[in-house]
């Protein structure tokens, strides 16, 4: 037999279905789950974070946090746990542990809602122009899962003469090691 005729045997083997030699070869595929992306639920991605639903956040964060956090609520001014608390270390999301703010730049504001004159990185931190209340505030969030924080004026110390007011509920407080 020439090569030519063996090349067009081999062909017609392969266009006939039935007369292929292993025809289950694919369907391994049609089982399995591509990349996989509902499957992690750990929380260990943080890329996981926006796509937490709303009953997911309720069983995960207290009733307060979670009405603060998702639902932008404030808390009283005076009652947070971080509003007079200078110890020195970070302030994370409440939520995704996103890191927020740092102690050496919170300052007693007098508003009763803990105060930062700066973010440890503004990339970290959305704002967003708020207009409940019959007020223009600045709104900010959490840039990596959404929560709600608090709010952004412009009547801080130096040297940025910025004051983000945020919900003690929104933060969760780690110790510098
Ligand atoms: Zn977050």
């Amino acid at each position: 037999m020439s090569a030519v005729l063996r090349a067009i045997a081999f062909l017609l083997i392969l266009l006939i279905p039935g007369l292929q030699p292993e025809s289950s070869g694919n369907k391994v595929e049609t089982f399995s789950c591509g990349a996989g992306g509902t499957v992690n639920e750990s929380g260990e991605s943080m890329s996981d974070e926006n796509n937490r639903d709303d009953s997911e956040w309720q069983k995960r964060l207290t009733r307060e946090q979670y009405e603060i956090t998702r639902r932008k609520g404030t808390e009283r001014a005076f009652t947070g746990k971080y509003d007079d608390h200078y110890e020195d270390g970070i302030y994370r999301c409440v939520c995704c542990g996103n890191e927020l703010f740092d102690s050496k730049c919170k300052y007693d504001s007098g508003s009763g809602w803990p105060s930062f004159w700066k973010a440890i990185d503004n990339k970290k931190i959305a704002s967003v122009t708020d207009s409940s209340l019959g007020m223009i505030r600045i709104e900010i969030t959490c840039r990596q899962c959404g929560a709600h924080l608090g709010h952004l004026f412009n009547d801080g110390p130096e040297p940025t003469g910025m004051r983000y007011c945020v919900n003690s509920a929104s933060l969760e407080f780690e110790k510098r090691k």
